[in-house]
């Protein structure tokens, strides 16, 4: 067997890297009786990181259990406010042109003898009227309205009374973990790589440091952003540029203040169509994070800020800066001895806040196919058809937002829907939704991010299915639905009795008294329903 990798390299302070080191670090080095795995973060002190990224997945919970982060102390640490959906505006009209808003949320309600519930409701509601499908599956989505929190303050951590995810502001974030690292022993070399030397195998050997000279490389991560420094610049590795597909190339962050100081904060993110993309609202703890992801070929940078502006209700500030967004992924993410994670792996554009998603699971993948020195080519093999199924079901399921719209208001959204690409997967999925209601068989990704519930939270709230009949119908008893609709009222007010005012319980848990901050990586907490296979990393 070729030599064990004993010496880590990371290439990056951004919110990729430092997670990657803290994931890395704890799971190897917490509970492993081998020689321990050295892990430097490289970083330079001039490259600013994207700075933007500010809403996760369920997956998050996950990550602060692995590195033994305290859920309360990062909340108060880095802005924190919970997040148990997406709520989707303007993204689809009505017959009279009022504008369509529907939530996605995290949770999934139970089967009626073998079917989703979700059939008695749409035999119900043919015509695409009555009460939102969302509210109609989910107590919780009253609790969503009423601006409530899914976590009680005093609950154990990560103990939802449904699933969440975070609000967080991005730079802290990076701080936050750039401080955990240190405390579990990971290098921190602050310095510009300017050079990427390669032995005759092409393998990574050193990098050229600018102020600190050569730096042995035995594996690297690359996580330089945008950048791709060791992927796609020294390895060479091509781009796959999804832009066909998604037609958004511009992000303008522009971050205010909350409408009224100690005013009330949803505990979901919102993304409102404007007139040539979207615009997200992330109600952090002290400020909202807002932006416009929007595609240049229909409008200008200028035109983008003043129109967000007017849309946040705000004059135009003087210092916007847009983001070239590069849409698609590296062919590979695993390419010799260098894994690319974070931006310089490949970015879609964050609809559905997928980034940092993605990095937790590389490093996750990463894990589970740890290599000795010599790379085997079956676990890059292996590792990059994660990635690679795990991009493809992130492009389809943005992709299916814009292919789906029926706003006729302006040149973007017939351009999404009438010129873009539909990527075949997808263009499949949709016909065989035309003649039955999505279900987990049809997604052929084990374990994937998007489940049948998210496509039917979607498909529902556009009003896909309008008008349509689907054979399994005839398998349905109506009377089973008043009993689903009376346990979903039960579940509501009790739900309303427990959750706090969502500021509340964020201040309350801002007060506490501070538990260490992490805990002996390896010491699990139950993560029932807050993240999936939670708990096991292969
Ligand atoms: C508009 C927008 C909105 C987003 N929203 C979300 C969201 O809601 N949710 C989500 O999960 N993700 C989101 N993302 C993605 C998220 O911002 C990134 O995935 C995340 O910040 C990770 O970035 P990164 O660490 O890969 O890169 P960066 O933050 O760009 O960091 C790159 C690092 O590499 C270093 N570096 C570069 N070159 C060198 C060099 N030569 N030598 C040494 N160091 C070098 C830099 O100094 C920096 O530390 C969003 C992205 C955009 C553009």
């Amino acid at each position: 067997m070729s030599e064990p990798i004993r010496n880590l390299t990371i290439v990056g302070g951004g919110t990729a890297g430092w997670l990657a080191a803290a994931m890395i670090s704890a799971s190897r080095n917490g509970t492993s009786d081998a020689a321990p795995l050295n892990v430097t973060l490289i970083e330079s002190p001039t490259i600013p990181t994207v700075g933007v990224g500010e809403a996760t997945t369920l997956s998050m919970g996950w990550t602060l259990d692995l590195a033994g982060l305290d859920e309360n102390d990062f909340i108060r640490s880095c802005d924190v406010t919970f997040k148990a959906a997406v709520k989707f505006i303007d993204w689809d009209r009505s017959d009279d042109g009022t504008p369509l808003s529907y939530y996605h949320p995290f949770s999934i309600p139970p089967y009626l003898n073998g079917y989703a519930p979700a059939y008695h409701y749409h035999r119900r509601h043919k015509g695409g009227g009555g009460r939102s499908f969302a509210h109609s599956m989910l107590g919780s989505c009253a609790v969503l309205d009423a601006l409530k929190s899914p976590r009680k303050p005093g609950a154990q951590s990560l103990d939802g009374l449904f699933p969440y995810a975070y609000h967080v502001n991005a730079g802290l974030f990076a701080g936050y973990l750039r401080e955990y690292c240190k405390t579990i022993g990971v290098n921190h070399v602050l310095d510009d790589v300017v050079g990427v030397n390669r032995d005759e195998r092409g393998f990574v050997s050193s990098l050229a440091l600018e102020r600190g000279g050569d730096h042995p490389v035995e594996f690297v991560i690359d996580c330089s952003g945008f950048r791709s420094l060791i992927l796609q610049q020294a390895l060479e590795e091509p781009f796959v540029s999804f832009q066909e597909s998604l037609p958004c190339d511009r992000a303008i962050p522009m971050p205010i203040d909350h409408p009224e100081p100690g005013g009330k904060l949803p505990p979901y993110t919102t993304s409102t169509g404007l007139s040539a993309g979207w615009a997200w609202n992330v109600p952090l703890w002290s400020r909202r994070g807002t932006g416009y992801v929007y595609s240049s070929a229909h409008i200008s940078d200028d035109e983008a800020i003043a129109e967000l502006a007017a849309h946040n209700g705000v004059a135009p500030p003087e210092n916007s800066r847009s983001i070239h967004m590069n849409i698609g992924r590296t062919r590979h993410t695993w390419v010799k001895n260098c894994v690319g994670m974070g931006l310089a792996a490949g970015f879609i554009e964050p609809l559905e806040s997928t980034s940092i998603h993605f990095v937790q699971m590389s490093v996750r993948w990463l894990l589970d196919n740890f290599p000795t020195r010599d790379c085997s080519p079956a676990l890059q093999q292996n590792f990059n058809g994660l990635t690679a199924t795990l991009y493809e079901e992130i492009r389809d399921f943005i992709a299916l937002h814009y292919v789906l719209n029926n706003r006729d208001d302006t040149p973007f959204w017939r351009f999404a829907r009438d010129e873009l690409t539909c990527p075949d997967r997808l263009a499949h999925l949709i016909e065989l939704w035309r003649h039955k209601l999505p279900s987990a068989p049809d997604l052929p990704n084990r374990g994937a991010l998007f489940s049948e519930w998210s496509y039917m939270y979607v498909l529902f709230g556009k009003k896909f299915f309008a008008g349509m009949d689907f054979p399994s119908e005839d398998a349905i008893r109506d009377a089973d639905f008043d009993e689903f609709l009376f346990s979903v009222a039960s579940d509501k007010n009790r739900l309303m009795a427990e959750a706090p005012d969502h500021r509340a319980a964020i201040a309350e848990i801002r007060e506490m008294q501070s538990t260490p901050w992490y805990r002996p990586a390896g010491t699990s907490v139950d993560l029932a329903g807050a993240g999936g296979e939670a708990g096991a990393i292969a």
